[in-house]
């Protein structure tokens, strides 16, 4: 099968000033359009030629294809995850939930805040729900994904240099406080609810 670069679910300037058009036209456009396209060219001949995408990244071994298959899963995560005047505290279950893990959201905020900005080179930090039902955050390398590990993400921040060098130059932080104005806690509530 072919996988397809899922479109944008908003126009590429509808995150600004938080992040900008420049921005998403090269992480989506192009960086996300590029580990398509890889991953398209990897699977020929192999085993993964017809897997779906999700199954692609739960059994890959670690080399080319998996890291393609799972930038092109956590990009989709990441761009659905983000929202046009989002942001703010989460209200619903999801807000109960972090408030009974963690005590309260800026408790939250601050403690992935600190796995992100110290997450070592280029990688991920994930809210997750553990195969045991706790929530926790996770921070992945390269191409990593919880959902090898048996969790289920609920929400995700890129933090590879190209997510914000336009933006906020080698500043992760100011990257990390202009994300969460873009957060789209609904979505969030749609992955802790399903
Ligand atoms: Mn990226």
């Amino acid at each position: 099968m072919t996988h397809e670069l899922p479109p944008l679910p908003y126009k590429h300037d509808a995150l600004a000033p938080h992040i900008s058009q420049e921005t998403l036209e090269y992480h989506h456009d192009k960086h996300h359009a590029t580990y398509v396209s890889k991953l398209n060219n990897l699977i020929p001949d192999t085993e993964f030629e017809s897997r779906e995408l999700e199954d692609i990244v739960r059994t890959a071994p670690a080399g080319g294809i998996f890291n393609n298959a799972a930038q092109v899963w956590n990009h989709t995560f990441y761009f659905a995850g983000m929202t046009p005047g989002g942001g703010g505290a989460p209200g619903g279950p999801i807000a109960e939930a972090i408030d009974a893990r963690w005590g309260g959201f800026e408790v939250f905020r601050k403690e992935f805040d600190e796995a992100a900005a110290g997450n070592f080179g280029s990688g991920w930090t994930w809210l997750v729900r553990t195969g045991g039902g706790d929530l926790e955050i996770v921070n992945t390398s390269n191409a990593g994904c919880p959902i090898t590990d048996g969790h289920t993400p609920l929400l995700c921040v890129d933090v590879w240099e190209h997510a914000y060098y336009i933006d906020t130059r080698n500043a992760r932080p100011k990257y990390l406080e202009n994300w969460w104005n873009v957060v789209d806690w609904n979505m969030v509530n749609e992955r802790f609810s399903g």
